[in-house]
């Protein structure tokens, strides 16, 4: 195929814009502002340049463009009205300086934003300074040293961590200073409740709790989790990354978390991935109302204003947090409403399952019971196969692969999360690919061990890819 590279195909004088002339005096730029050398760009037309960035897009993944089955990661369709809300004017030329009066629109969204959350979770308040999932669960984190602290309750530095948590988990304990003790599962894909029973004491800050958890389980013993916690002095800290599978259904609030993070371009539609942004509110019960993060908006009679809860742990975040995610995530929750977000969730559960019991032919799953909105399958189908191969192969066939080899507790992990928004028949495409697959397994393996072949380059060392790439597009 023809593909023109910008500085191949640049030609002196070219140009992608045309000004007006010139209607003010010349000025004169200062010598010591002024190039030395002339900068080496390429000059092209407006067509070769909009090609070309329209190419580079192209060679991405997205939810629009593929079905992207990431579990944990809740790729689901990103509705565009939240787009065109993003883009009013009204909320795109206001600035977090200005005064509050002149700003009250933003403050009552993100006012609103504040209620529904603390409505669909089941919490006393709800602070949306934090700027990710990953954010939010410092920030819990640190509200939970700060009630323990305010209660003299010093000796209590160390947390406890089911084995399937997100790496997070313990990360967030690392950053705020504690230890991290790990509770593993039992043989169902609960936390072992003799196990949880031993290691409270004291010492217990409290627990991280992901539910359903990272295996798209439900955590049958919720109730009796929180007693034995809480009766050991600790909170529960929820990761609530998988509210996907429980909002309209049932409220954390009121199984007995005490904080959790929100992940709102997961659970309420912003696009995401390659870093950002995102943005992560953090709920918590009456009882932490003080350490929350701020300003959190208040209202005051028929204005809004920005408060700073009495013992914050502080802002985690400058101004009002991320807020063009703040506007998605509240046009989505507006636009679907009660009925339309439990009706995501029932759906989201629909489709796991379905596919749950289909691709479970190919791919055995490891806690084979009805699971929520994801299941984890196992990877290793035939001699010599491991879950990369077939990760891989799925690239050929036009799908984005699962998440691979997580939860660590899983062998050869393949974890599918398909969301409410794919159609039955995009699920059987998935499901019988996926066996076509495991007859190129079997017939001819090295189909799958050198794949993806339809792309740029194939198999790269992913962790190098990460921390050194290479952006230069020639040797
Ligand atoms: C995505 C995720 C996180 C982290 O959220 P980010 O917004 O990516 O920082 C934490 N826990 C679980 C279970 C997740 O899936």
């Amino acid at each position: 195929m023809y593909e023109s590279l910008l500085f191949e195909i640049s030609s002196p004088g070219r140009t992608a814009c045309s000004l007006p002339d010139l209607d003010v005096p010349e000025a004169e730029l200062p010598s010591e502002f002024l190039r030395q050398e002339a900068v080496n760009l390429p000059e092209i037309s407006e067509l070769d340049l909009v090609r070309h960035y329209v190419r580079l897009s192209q060679k991405n993944y997205s939810v629009d463009s593929v079905f992207y089955p990431l579990g944990s990661c809740t790729m689901k369709y990103n509705p565009k009205v939240n787009e065109v809300a993003a883009a009013m004017p009204k909320f795109t030329a206001t600035h977090p300086l200005q005064p509050e009066e002149t700003v009250q629109g933003n403050l009552q969204l993100m006012y609103e934003l504040q209620e529904a959350i603390k409505e669909i979770a089941g919490f006393a308040d709800v602070s949306l300074q934090p700027a990710a999932g990953a954010h939010g669960e410092f920030a819990g984190v640190l509200i939970m040293r700060a009630y323990h602290l305010s209660r003299g309750d010093t000796q209590r530095n160390n947390m406890l961590i089911p084995d399937s948590a997100h790496g997070t988990n313990p990360a967030s304990c690392a950053m705020s200073g504690f230890s991290v003790q790990q509770i593993p599962s039992d043989e169902r894909g609960n936390i072992d409740l003799d196990a949880l029973r031993a290691a409270c004491n004291e010492t217990t800050v409290g627990l991280m709790l992901t539910n359903p958890n990272t295996l798209g389980l439900f955590e049958e013993n919720i109730e009796e989790i929180a007693k034995i916690v809480h009766d050991a002095g600790g909170l529960i800290y929820g990761d609530g990354a998988n509210l996907n599978a429980m909002m309209g259904v049932a409220r954390p609030g009121d199984l007995g978390i005490d904080v959790m993070h929100f992940n709102l371009h997961k659970t309420f539609s912003t696009p995401h991935g390659g870093g950002g942004p995102g943005s992560g509110p953090v709920g918590v019960v009456e009882k932490l109302r003080p350490f929350q993060p701020g300003p959190i908006v208040a209202k005051d009679g028929d204005s809004y204003t920005l408060k700073m809860p009495e013992q914050s742990i502080g802002a985690v975040k400058s101004f009002w947090g991320n807020f063009g995610v703040l506007l998605r995530a509240y046009t989505y929750i507006r636009m679907l409403g009660e009925d339309g977000l439990r009706l995501a969730t029932e759906d989201a559960v629909l489709n796991a399952n379905y596919l749950r019991v289909k691709v479970g032919k190919t791919c055995p799953v490891k806690y084979d019971r009805v699971c929520m909105h994801e299941f984890v399958s196992m990877g290793d189908i035939a001699e010599g196969i491991h879950t990369m191969d077939i990760a891989k192969r799925l690239i050929d066939y036009g799908f984005h692969p699962p998440t691979v080899y997580f939860p660590l507790i899983v062998h050869e992990a393949l974890m599918i999360e398909p969301t409410e928004t794919e159609s039955k028949e995009t699920l059987d495409a998935f499901a019988d690919v996926l066996e076509k697959i495991a007859e190129e397994a079997r017939e001819n393996p090295e189909l799958l061990h050198s794949a993806p072949h339809t792309t740029e380059v194939s198999r790269l060392d992913e962790v190098v890819a990460a921390r050194k790439p290479v952006l230069r597009y020639k040797a």
